[in-house]
């Protein structure tokens, strides 16, 4: 009989070093029997470092259904042996004071998950990062139990031709007709979650490359047959990011072959296993007549993210889970900057936006490990990184990152343990950053200032402030500048630490009232409060020389724009805001995709999240008044423009053949241009979108989609038909018809919620592929009228939606249930809305990942609003019955509840 195990809480105080490490783990996995066959040899020895261990090995495993089990040689055949439950394997009475060897044989359950060994689009792979491997084997499923490789893949050599593992190719025979088996060797130490296995009929494309000190490895890219040519950007942008690796970090890749695989169906945008990346063909795939511009920016960001892992994840890993955010923030972090370096920083920074996020990079606790792949684990700890770096310096950083990669070689780390050798390095007391990880909140720097004219002095009084009373002085790095009225520098670029709850700067030889530049380059990720005036604003945004802040400058000069008109008075532009767009659009030399984002009003959905108290329809209003009124005023200008940016011919050299961050700079302001003569000019902007639309389709992917996306907003009849000859374009092509599936789930139409469920039963569409649920759903929940719609139909089919994931991929139903309870922004009506649906599942989902999150929404507060009708409560239920019987019906999905049989021998 099996023994269902509790849900079990991890908390980090409790971590203990493991009483047994493996050593060595030898795999044989046979392609070729149905259901797929994993035999396994653990090579396991008691911690020395650990004392009085328990005689019980407990291995972790799940969905197997177990054929034999061996301890050194001898055939465990009764429960007196080993206990086996849902999810773990017990051996009891192992030798401690040797090594000793484990045998296990199982056949694989079926798998919906898209974590462990899957097969999609003809191809097997083991996805293992985070547990995975828990699936497909029994191991220590842990990230410091670190252990060598050899896999033996067995397979129809017909079906499967391509047998990949980690490490080296150390065998390749033929075992009968048609059947063949390869063997990999991989003697670098690694822990489960960096495991890889593909087996498919891939096309491969194989570069040369010679790291700096002269090491030669091969680059090869694994794919679907007739799809290696759109690998080109990314094998390009893997050459840059170790160029820049080597260059920076003085950090080379020491492989002999660094392999990386894609497929469509993916549970992730990629992962970074040992010489093995494996990507999500969404994220790896970019030809200008398939990818936009914006993809091309995401796919170079995450092919360099996974090469960085290279060091920093896998030749130096996590000691824990918990400490999942150094590993991820560094590797963003570096990710970031590579980008920066080759896209341009400004631009970078700002299209990245500020991280404003109050969650905690390193949770004390977890119940699902998934849950801890958090934007505060990436983004937010990226940041804290960033703020170490502008402490330290350029190269006290990269020195002092080198160092400490190489001495933990090998090693399994927590962020203490990065932190503090940094600080030994640099002599810098850097351990003070822990709380940035550790402690949630987003820290408030109140700013005021005082000029002395007299003294010539002029005095900035900051007020550092946290979530609680207790909150104590986190270190900021503080970046400024002063500007005259006239907009001229008088104190350049500096960078204050500010590690005081009240601190004040002082400023001589300031001859007049400066305006403050603060907060340069967001070199901190907290929430500044100062008040500018509009004409300080108005003076920093077209003067400031730091362009992040000339971007923030004029978002919030719309966003007080924005709020006066929700606080119901009348929004006036004065001369000088005319003025100030004007001189920036004649000015030829601010970078062109900067200008594009400085000019551009925020969409609604980014202006929802700045309101203080949104209302949606009054931000719609606002947002209408202010394009429409600059549209007006300044027709000729953005004319001008258009003109001299087309008339413009650019030099710099781009160091890919598919694209030019030029060019693509260049398309963005004309979009963004074209968007506001939509309001003056109509049936001449209507021409012009038609005829590039006409144009690009099929040719260029950026400028087709900014063309449908204007006609879409112009809500002109052509747009049906434009939408009907883009699926007729791409109906073939997987990646293409994502784009037809987001820019209808954007539309502004009071019916999008009725459409976007028509959409969820077209032929195209598929649940059970992450990229195909995102590309519908993603836009549907950042539209307004969408899923913020006030009948509370569009949580409705998201709850539905979350409902259905329970079941196939709970991981991804985390995501959706993250957005259904966030209810706080919205007005008590919506909140309601929201409170009701998350009841609503309560007593219905099961996942643990889904259940964490509703059981903490369930203890927030809401405002209730006694205008809901509570009868759409009772009607909720047979909808998502509906909903449940439809996927089951559509292919997309085939969920059959895995049972383990018992050991059978
Ligand atoms: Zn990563």
């Amino acid at each position: 009989m099996k023994e269902k195990s509790e849900v079990k809480v991890f908390r980090l105080n409790d971590y203990q070093v493991p009483y047994f490490l493996i050593t060595h783990i030898e795999l044989q996995v046979d392609l070729s029997q149905a259901p797929v066959q994993v035999k396994s040899r653990l090579t396991i020895k008691a911690n020395p470092e650990c004392k009085n261990i328990p005689q019980n090995l407990v291995l972790d495993g799940e969905n197997m259904n177990v054929l034999s089990i061996k301890l050194d040689g001898h055939v465990l055949r009764d429960q007196e042996h080993y206990t086996l439950t849902e999810n773990s394997l017990t051996i009891h009475h192992v030798p401690l004071d040797q090594t000793f060897y484990l045998e296990t044989g199982a056949q694989l359950g079926i798998n919906t998950t898209l974590f462990g060994l899957y097969k999609t689009e003809g191809i097997y792979l083991v996805k293992a990062e985070t547990q995975g491997m828990r699936r497909f084997i029994f191991c220590k499923d842990r990230p410091d139990v670190l252990s060598t490789y050899q896999t033996t893949i067995i397979a129809n050599e017909n079906e499967f031709p391509v047998l990949l593992s980690n490490g080296q190719l150390i065998k390749e025979e033929k075992l009968s007709e048609n059947i063949k088996a390869v063997t990999w060797l991989d003697k670098t130490p690694k822990p489960t979650y960096l495991f890889a296995l593909v087996a498919g009929d891939l096309e491969m494309v194989s570069t040369p490359f010679v790291t700096k000190s002269g090491h030669e490895l091969n680059i090869d890219f694994f794919v679907n047959k007739d799809s290696i040519h759109k690998c080109n950007f990314a094998k390009s942008v893997l050459q840059e990011a170790m160029r820049w690796d080597e260059k920076t970090y003085g950090l080379e890749c020491e492989l002999s072959r660094h392999m990386v695989a894609g497929v469509n169906k993916y549970a992730s945008g990629a992962s970074e296993p040992t010489g093995l990346n494996l990507f999500n063909t969404e994220y790896l795939f970019a030809s200008p007549e398939v990818k936009t511009d914006a993809d091309f920016l995401t796919i170079a960001n995450v092919v360099s993210h996974e090469y960085f892992h290279y060091w920093t994840g896998d030749r130096v890993t996590i000691r824990d889970w918990h400490n999942l955010a150094w590993k991820e923030g560094l590797t963003t972090f570096r990710a970031a900057e590579f980008c920066e370096d080759l896209f341009g920083r400004d631009l970078m920074r700002i299209l990245k936006g500020k991280t404003l996020d109050a969650t905690v990079s390193r949770p004390d606790s977890y119940t699902a490990v998934r849950s801890l792949y958090t934007a505060a684990a990436y983004e937010k700890s990226a940041e804290i990184f960033r703020m170490i770096k502008t402490v330290l310096g350029d190269e006290r950083f990269y020195h002092g990152m080198n160092h400490f990669l190489r001495e933990n070689d090998g090693g399994a780390i927590t962020i203490e343990d990065l932190l503090l050798s940094l600080q030994k390095t640099s002599g810098i007391h850097l351990i003070s950053f822990l709380p940035w990880f550790t402690e949630e909140g987003i820290p408030q720097l109140g700013i005021t200032d005082s000029y002395d004219a007299e003294n010539q002095q002029y005095t900035l009084h900051i007020k550092q402030s946290g979530p609680t009373d207790d909150y104590s002085a986190r270190p900021i790095p503080l970046k400024l500048g002063l500007l005259d009225e006239n907009g001229k520098e008088i104190v350049d670029d500096r960078t204050i630490l500010v590690d005081q709850l009240a601190q004040d700067i002082v400023f001589n030889d300031v001859t007049s009232r400066p305006i403050p530049s603060l907060l340069r380059h967001f070199s901190a990720p907290v929430k500044l409060n100062y008040c500018h005036t509009e004409a300080d604003l108005l003076v920093l945004m077209q003067h400031d020389s730091d362009l992040f802040n000339r971007s923030e400058a004029a978002k919030k000069i719309i966003l007080n724009l924005i709020e006066h008109y929700c606080s119901d008075k009348k929004i006036e532009l004065s001369p000088d805001f005319f003025a100030t767009y004007r001189a920036l659009l004649h000015d030829e030399t601010i970078n062109t995709g900067v200008l594009a984002e400085i000019i551009s009003i925020p969409a609604e959905n980014v202006l929802i999240d700045d309101v203080k108290t949104p209302d949606l329809d009054k931000i719609h209003e606002a947002r209408e008044l202010i394009v429409n009124a600059l549209a007006a005023e300044l027709v000729s200008d953005f004319k001008t423009c258009l003109t001299r940016i087309n008339r413009h011919t650019l030099t710099s050299p781009s160091p890919f053949e598919s694209f030019d961050i030029n060019e693509a700079n260049r398309r963005r302001l004309q979009t963004v241009c074209l968007n506001y003569l939509s309001h003056v000019e109509p049936s001449k902007t209507k021409q012009l979108a038609l005829q590039q639309f006409g144009d690009a389709l099929g040719n260029n992917m950026s400028e087709t989609m900014n063309a449908l996306t204007l006609l879409c907003e112009m809500h002109v009849p052509e747009t049906a038909m434009a939408l009907s000859q883009f699926y007729n374009c791409w109906s073939q092509d997987v990646s293409a018809i994502n784009y037809w599936f987001r820019i209808q789930a954007s539309a502004q139409s009071p019916h999008i919620v009725t459409e976007v469920r028509k959409l969820m039963q077209h032929p195209a569409f598929d649940m059970s592929n992450p990229n195909k649920l995102f590309a519908l759903m993603r836009p549907f929940l950042k539209n307004p009228l969408g899923f913020h719609a006030a009948s509370g139909e569009g949580y409705q089919l998201i709850a539905e939606i979350i409902l259905a994931l329970d079941t196939i991929m709970p991981d991804h139903g985390v995501s959706f249930a993250k957005k259904l309870v966030n209810w706080e922004p919205y007005d008590a009506k919506r909140q309601q809305l929201m409170h009701d649906r998350v009841v609503f599942l309560s007593d219905k989902v099961t996942s643990v990942g889904i259940c964490d999150v509703i059981k903490a929404a369930l203890e927030k507060p809401y405002k209730k609003d006694s205008g809901v009708d509570p009868s759409q409560s009772a009607a909720a239920i047979p909808v998502a019955h509906q909903m449940l019987s439809w996927m089951e019906n559509s292919n997309a999905v085939k969920h059959t509840p895995v049972k383990t049989s018992s050991l059978n021998m």
